[in-house]
């Protein structure tokens, strides 16, 4: 099966960490004497998933903590990358960064090997944030980060912040915010802090040694965020994403390009355990073990563990789910010519209560929602399904 003609997203799963944070319920292992045989095998994989064809424009090396990498390993995944898969001339690659296993030469290095893209899992500027999340770096280590990164030339940064932080006030959140934006980063992606099942901060909610930060709060320290970010030039394009704008420049805001393509059904290919592809209607991903996927590959065989075709109800609800994420929301007249629904009139119907409320907006053309409504974007994804009765 080939890629459609849409330019695709290469997402590259590292599945490595020094140790496990708290909160976290990504896929990655902390023996790190397995990564040798780990790059033959995915190697492999990308060596069978070319045979998809198609071309990309984006780059992500993800995980996991790719910068645990040793260099030799990452040269060696980016050069099987650019030769088994058609890249344009005009691509971001991007890798995900951890504060506490980077130095300058690595840094340096990523930028010889094609790299252009940063994003450094700082989450908080705060001690005592980062040993609640239980972080390997502090905050010092965030702040040499970021620098280095910078003077080793990055022009394209990305910081990730969690939000939501049990007894977290409006001051602490503009504290972390304030330092972040002191590097003037071209993006930034701030997450609610969730408890995710079977993650050690979920024990801790349920044995009462945690209790999380009240929902009106959250939502509070949401809104003053999305202001305050407004306010400092960051364009508010997606639920949790935020690109910086450049006055007076022609410059677009920074957004990430490869993370678009997840919102709008674009495809995508994952390499690595647990890593996820998509090409319309079909989904189809790797199990989450490391020892599994190596042994299928090391026999030639496909790690996919499983697949799911979409219906065309299914994909008309994640459409809806996926563009009500973002900035620009829902043209009508794309939603009309791609599933045969007026939306237009189900909005006019059925959404005057919440725009009064001022949760949503539309005009003529457009379905979008506020600050406010990216806040209950699920409930109001639920609540125009069931008025077009299609689930
Ligand atoms: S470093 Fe990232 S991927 Fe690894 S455990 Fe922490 S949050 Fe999860």
């Amino acid at each position: 099966m080939a890629i459609l003609e849409e330019r695709a997203g290469l997402y590259v799963h590292i599945p490595f960490c020094l140790k496990k944070c708290r909160y976290c319920d990504f896929y990655s292992v902390t023996d790190l004497s397995l990564e040798k045989p780990f790059v033959h095998a995915l190697k492999q994989e990308m060596r069978q998933k070319s045979r998809l064809g198609g071309s990309f424009d984006t780059l992500y090396l993800g995980g996991g903590t790719p910068s645990i990498l040793q260099d030799a390993h990452l040269a060696s995944i980016m050069e099987e990358a650019l030769t088994c898969f058609d890249f344009e001339k005009n691509r971001e690659v991007t890798i995900e960064v951890n504060p506490g296993t980077v130095t300058r030469s690595k840094l340096d290095f990523y930028l010889q090997t094609g790299i252009d893209r940063l994003n450094i899992g700082i989450q908080s500027f705060t001690d005592s944030n980062l040993a609640f999340l239980g972080r390997s770096h502090t905050a010092l280590t965030a702040l040499m980060a970021v620098n280095q990164a910078r003077e080793a030339g990055f022009a394209n940064i990305g910081l990730d912040l969690i939000i939501g932080l049990p007894g977290q006030e409006r001051t602490g959140l503009q504290a972390d915010l304030e330092c972040a934006l002191s590097f003037q980063p071209e993006h930034l992606s701030c997450y609610m802090l969730s408890y995710e099942p079977r993650t050690p901060l979920d024990q801790m909610r349920k044995r009462g040694r945690v209790t999380p930060l009240e929902e009106d709060r959250v939502s509070d320290l949401y809104e003053f965020l999305s202001g305050f970010l407004e306010e400092q030039g960051y364009e508010h394009y997606e639920i949790s994403n935020f690109a910086r704008r450049d006055p007076g420049s022609s410059h677009p805001p920074h957004r990430s390009r490869h993370n678009q393509k997840y919102w709008n059904h674009t495809p995508y290919i994952g390499v690595g355990p647990a890593a996820h592809s998509f090409i319309l209607p079909r989904r189809f991903w790797n199990g989450k073990n490391l020892r599994a996927y190596m042994e299928a590959l090391t026999k030639g065989l496909s790690p996919m563990a499983e697949e799911e075709i979409l219906s065309p109800q299914q994909e008309l609800m994640e459409a809806l789910a996926l563009g009500l994420r973002t900035q620009e929301g829902i043209g009508f007249d794309d939603f009309r010519k791609r599933f045969g629904v007026h939306l237009q009139q189900i909005v006019e119907k059925e959404a005057l209560p919440l725009k009064e409320a001022g949760r949503l907006s539309f005009d003529g053309e457009h379905l979008w929602l506020t600050r406010k409504g990216f806040l209950i974007a699920d409930a109001v994804t639920l609540r125009l399904i069931d008025a077009m009765d299609v689930a």
